[in-house]
């Protein structure tokens, strides 16, 4: 009966988890997907615990309770703007789990074969071995690369990628030792003391590689990173889930692997760049090399007090938010224009970019958290066609993800990534507070176009002063 209501509460809870995912797809479903998801996790700790007789409800309930505890008071601090930071600190502690979860395998079947007299060659079966190989290495890397991620976008780690002569060469021979120790785990170790010299090097290996791989990477490609290591963490969850012989994680960690694979790949696609780039590349890392603040002509700057009227007469302006946004915290400024707008009879819209922004959804993200209406957000490629119709496109803290060099400069860094059309708008206002350059460090040349005015200033500040502006003219 009892294992017949643990199957159950298997089944709902990868359903549980299915549903969540599908739902997180949608910026409206998005919450109740969250929550789901959540429900799946508490029915899938409590059924395993109980399905593994690992330990007593006792010592469950006040697990849920720590956990829960430690993850809410977490999630409630965190700053919209560090999420990343948070994500990258769970992927990495999913990686540990997964290695401590392998390891404490290892050693149980082992000590057991061996006060059992089982031949020392037959610690434990191939199979099993390869999948506790894999969650270690996995695992460990997940671990540390994750931590030097958390490192880079908190500022605790130099940003700049940390690079060496020999660093390809070093990983690749690190990369073989680590499959060579594996091997050796599966075929060669013999007795408790060879066990542990082995999973020790191998671990050693695992958690050296994760630091070597993220090092050489700049801090602005992390929120590609985390998302690999997200689905990295996944894979190695689902190793342990084959060897503890639990269906529910080899499900659930499938799912994570294969949803932060398809993230990372969305994000490779939006920034026209490939993984081996991001990776290997150092993209970004220089940004003010080549600061671009030199060689504009005719730029154009305007005030607020301007601006403002201009948007008095206008009946739909779309804004295109950008890093700066998130940045100078603009996003309430935002919709208390978008209210004074609208009570004008003026259609506000929100031209939403995958990669805006340092991470994905970022510019969701804020503005929900603003009150923006869900509806208002339009996603790149439904809006791009309605740019010509608008009397106004307002770039707020927006620079590569409109930069037209990304249409016909074929040299440059940008060229094929897909961009929002502002500059198609009848009127377009950049606000920033320089020429200075975006993430990928090269000219805009929209700053220069004949129908763009710059307002320089912090984005809050300017909105602010727009705002003030229109409602003196109410
Ligand atoms: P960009 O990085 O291109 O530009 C942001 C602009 O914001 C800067 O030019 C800066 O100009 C301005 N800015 C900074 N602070 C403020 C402020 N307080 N007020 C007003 N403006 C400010 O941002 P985009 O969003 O256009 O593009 C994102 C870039 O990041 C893309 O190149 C993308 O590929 C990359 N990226 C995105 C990821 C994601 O997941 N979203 C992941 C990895 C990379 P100034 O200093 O003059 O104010």
């Amino acid at each position: 009966m009892q294992q017949t209501l643990i199957y159950l509460a298997y089944m709902l809870s990868t359903a549980l988890f299915i549903l969540g995912l599908k739902r997180m797809g949608k910026v409206k479903t998005a919450v109740q997907g969250n929550l789901l998801a959540s429900v799946a996790m508490a029915i899938a700790i409590v059924a395993t615990l109980f399905d593994l007789q690992i330990l007593s409800w006792v010592y469950i309930v006040a697990g849920l309770v720590i956990g829960s505890g430690i993850g809410a008071w977490f999630a409630l601090r965190v700053e919209m703007t560090a999420m990343p930071q948070m994500v990258a600190l769970f992927n990495g502690f999913g990686g540990l789990a997964s290695l401590l979860v392998a390891t404490s395998y290892f050693f149980g079947e082992v000590l057991e074969r061996i006060s059992a007299d089982l031949s020392p060659d037959m610690l434990i079966g191939m199979d099993s071995s390869v999948t506790v190989g894999a969650s270690i290495l996995i695992g460990g890397i997940t671990f540390t690369g994750s931590i030097v991620a958390w490192g880079k976008l908190e500022g605790r780690i130099t940003e700049a990628p940390v690079r060496f002569t020999g660093q390809h060469l070093l990983n690749l021979i690190l990369v073989l030792s680590a499959l060579g120790t594996g091997y050796c785990l599966a075929f060669s170790v013999t007795g408790f003391w060879g066990s542990l010299l082995v999973l020790t090097i191998l671990a050693v290996l695992a958690l050296a590689l994760g630091v070597l791989l993220v090092i050489p990477i700049g801090g602005a490609d992390m929120p590609v990173v985390i998302s690999l290591l997200n689905s990295y963490s996944g894979i190695a969850a689902a190793m342990a889930g084959f060897v503890i012989g639990d269906n529910l994680l080899i499900v659930g960690g499938a799912l994570v692997g294969s949803a932060g694979l398809i993230l990372t790949q969305i994000m490779c696609k939006a920034m026209n760049r490939s993984l081996a780039n991001v990776l290997f590349g150092g993209f970004g890392a220089t940004a003010s090399a080549s600061s671009g603040k030199e060689g504009y002509n005719n730029v154009k700057s305007t005030d607020p007090e301007s601006a403002a009227m201009i948007l008095d007469a206008a009946s739909k302006v779309i804004i295109a938010p950008g890093y700066g946004m998130a940045v100078g915290q603009a996003q309430h400024a935002v919709k208390e224009f978008t209210d004074l707008m609208e009570k004008r009879g003026c259609e506000v819209l929100f031209a939403i970019h995958p990669v805006a922004g340092r991470m994905p959804g970022h510019m969701n993200v804020l503005l929900a958290e603003a009150n923006i209406d869900y509806d208002k957000l339009v996603e790149m490629e439904k809006i791009n066609s309605d740019f010509k119709n608008a009397d106004v496109a307002i770039v707020l803290g927006a620079n590569d993800v409109v930069n037209p060099a990304a249409l016909d400069e074929k040299d440059s860094p940008i060229y094929g990534m897909p961009i929002l059309n502002v500059h198609e708008a009848r009127t377009v206002f950049v606000i920033k507070r320089s020429l200075s350059p975006g993430f990928a460090g090269i000219k805009n040349r929209l700053f220069e176009a004949e129908n763009t005015n710059m307002i320089y200033g912090d984005a809050k500040q300017v909105m602010n002063a727009i705002n003030e502006e229109l409602k003196a003219s109410e």
